[in-house]
């Protein structure tokens, strides 16, 4: 969560979509086969444009103006030479720990922070970026967004949360996966292979980035599910490292020029580089969130609760999405206007409003239900119905809302969880908790040949984190480094 806040209107976006009754058909600028699309050029540009900020506004942009610049300048220079180049296209980077990149129709190519800290050369950078524009002179977004369309499948397929919590998506769901549509394999394999072609063709050896999938089926594997973006969507990391070795092999043969790797310069500018997740955006430990920038702290749901914090809210939910609770900044000034906006916003009847004190600030409790518009009987009404407890709470010149929703039948079960939460927000003062810093990359230079295990403990990082540090720098811990190597650490 950031101070800077801005609602993700991304799903109802999605749902009123201006392309839905949309249809033509037109040449697609990398195969020149003329196909169905319900999208125009001028509608995939507008759909760019309003995705833009909410991406911005729901992960942050990384805020280091160097870093923009250089990612702008590199992905100018491939969309120069690619299929579509008089397409304005927007490159930046955002401020997530996630190891991703997107692309969003238009031509918007967003690369996290988490994406850029485990390339370990300018050209795994450079076959990413390639890979992600292929998307868009593919116009694979289009295919996917016309597919659904024409199945008349709502993108709310794709929501991670239960159908009960429908009617809170801006508010429950993770906005920006809805972003993240799933590609076919055809589609991917496409992408590739134009991400081999970009690369090479703008100077790259192209197989580092096969090296690359290496390290995205090692993060998927520490990680399990947990990830939610480009793994999921760029699947089997292992397969592809095989063909986009030959890929890039054969490209190769075509432009034996194309060499440049440049593997010491990108280390040199990964030096200070925000690492992991950032406190001062908020974090939680022993069941209680703290927000240093904020500087409001409250007790969470228990550890088994899934917990997400992004720059709009902080969300909780039951592994069986029985129950959400989700912290967010209201946009109205008072209690009463923000109580109002959000009950009407999201359809909600009234219960009860008490005016109310949270330690020493005021407040507004409301009770309401959001009762389904089409329900068969009473009895169908009342099991379908969604009971929603929201505590608007001003603090330092803002509303909060701490809102909790489960089912009716279930609501009882929370209640108290809810109340615990609501009720023990209060300012932070702990000096501690306000001074957390996030952890920077450091790049170190070993003075004669050892393997990376021997380095890591000679720069006294924690042995406990070493199969963590391996995968950031794309090794084995036994792999025999020569000297003069660059390495990278990570340091507070
Ligand atoms: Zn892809």
């Amino acid at each position: 969560m950031k101070s800077l806040f801005l609602r993700s209107w991304v799903l109802i976006l999605l749902i009123s979509g201006s392309f839905l009754f949309l249809s033509g058909c037109s040449r697609n600028p990398v195969t020149g086969k003329k196909e169905l699309t319900l999208m125009s050029e001028s509608q995939e540009k507008s759909l760019g444009l309003e995705y833009d900020p909410q991406i911005q506004a729901e992960y942050g942009m990384y805020p280091d103006s160097s870093w923009q610049r250089y990612l702008r300048e590199k992905g100018e220079a491939m969309a120069k030479i690619s299929h579509r180049p008089k397409l304005p296209f927007q490159f930046r980077v955002i401020d997530s720990d996630v190891v991703n990149a997107f692309a969003v129709p238009g031509g918007y190519i967003y690369f996290t922070r988490g994406i850029l800290a485990h390339f370990n050369s300018e050209a795994q950078l450079m076959g990413v970026l390639g890979h992600e524009i292929g998307h868009v002179t593919a116009r694979h977004a289009n295919e996917q967004y016309t597919k659904q369309t024409l199945a008349q499948i709502g993108l709310i397929a794709g929501m991670a949360l239960s159908p009960k919590f429908r009617q809170f998506s801006d508010l429950a769901s993770t906005g920006v996966q809805l972003m993240f549509l799933k590609f076919s394999r055809d589609n991917e394999s496409q992408s590739d292979q134009l991400g081999v072609d970009y690369a090479t063709k703008v100077g790259y050896d192209a197989a580092p980035m096969a090296e690359f999938f290496k390290t995205l089926g090692r993060i998927s594997d520490a990680h399990g599910a947990r990830i939610p973006s480009f793994l999921s969507t760029h699947p089997d990391p292992g397969d592809r490292y095989n063909k986009v070795k030959a890929m890039a092999a054969a490209k190769q043969k075509e432009l034996p020029q194309a060499t440049r790797i440049d593997r010491d310069g990108y280390l040199k500018r990964l030096e200070g580089m925000i690492y992991g997740k950032d406190p001062r955006q908020g974090f939680k430990e022993a069941e209680v969130f703290y927000h240093p920038e904020l500087k409001f702290q409250f007790p969470t749901p228990a550890e088994s609760w899934a917990y997400e914090n992004t720059p709009s809210k902080v969300q909780f939910s039951t592994k069986d999405q029985k129950a959400i609770l989700v912290l967010s900044l209201a946009q109205e000034k008072d209690l009463q206007s923000a109580s109002s906006a959000f009950l009407s916003s999201h359809k909600l009847s009234s219960v009860t409003q008490e005016r109310t004190t949270v330690n020493g600030f005021q407040a507004l409790y409301c009770l309401s239900d959001l009762i389904p518009e089409q329900s068969a009987s009473p009895e169908d009404k009342a099991n379908n119905t969604m009971r929603v407890s929201s505590m608007f709470i001003q603090y330092n010149g803002m509303i909060y809302n701490l809102t909790g929703v489960a089912a009716l039948p279930d609501f009882s079960g929370y209640e108290a969880v809810f109340q615990k939460s609501m009720r023990g927000f209060k300012s932070l003062t702990d000096p501690a908790k306000l001074g957390a810093k996030p952890e920077k990359i450091s790049i170190q230079k070993i003075s004669k040949s050892m393997n990376l295990r021997d380095a890591l403990t000679a720069f006294k990082q924690d042995t406990k984190r070493f199969d963590e540090l391996a995968v950031l720098n794309g090794m084995e811990l036994n792999e025999v480094l020569p000297a003069g190597t660059m390495i990278k650490t990570v340091s507070k």
